[in-house]
């Protein structure tokens, strides 16, 4: 179960699952109550630490703050780095995205076999037709007329 807990050390407050040590300052964590911890959520950080404060019965050291203010001004810059990573890593995705359908469109123009679909095709050239002539008369050569290619996989010839 997620807890409040706060460090009575720095004044940092977070929701945790069993966190016990502080990540700013390695002090062992407090574990808060339901309503001290409901009440933490609605307050905002200065706020917070005047509540804590007043529950320690003297202020927070100002290195202990400096602490803090630095830890969330570097987790603040490390979210906004992560976001502009995401960011970039999506525009990445759009472009390999669209490069995907221009050759994809590059693609369709490739002639395939209609019969299996394979584009490997072997383009029946007019010396074939040629020798086709020569070999089995016009029957041979009208077979292949206006017949292009022909599919290496199936045979078919369109
Ligand atoms: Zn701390
Ligand atoms: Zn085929």
């Amino acid at each position: 179960m997620r807890v409040m807990f706060i460090c009575e050390s720095c004044g940092d407050s977070t929701i945790l699952n069993d966190h016990t040590i502080c990540p700013i300052c390695n002090s062992k964590l407090t574990k808060v109550g339901f309503i001290d911890g409901h009440k933490l959520t609605n307050l905002n950080g200065e706020q917070k630490i005047q509540w804590l404060e007043n529950k320690l019965g003297h202020p927070l050291s100002d290195e202990m703050n400096n602490l803090r203010e630095e830890y969330y001004k570097k987790k603040r810059l490390e979210r906004e780095k992560q976001k502009e990573e995401e960011q970039r890593r999506r525009e990445e995705e759009k472009i390999a995205y669209e490069l995907k359908i221009l050759s994809g469109k590059g693609l369709s123009n490739v002639p395939k076999c209609p019969v299996c679909g394979s584009t490997r095709l072997k383009k029946i050239t007019l010396t074939t037709r040629a020798v086709k002539t020569a070999a089995f008369g016009t029957i041979g050569a009208i077979d292949d007329a206006g017949k292009t290619y022909k599919c290496e996989n199936c045979g078919s010839k369109f």
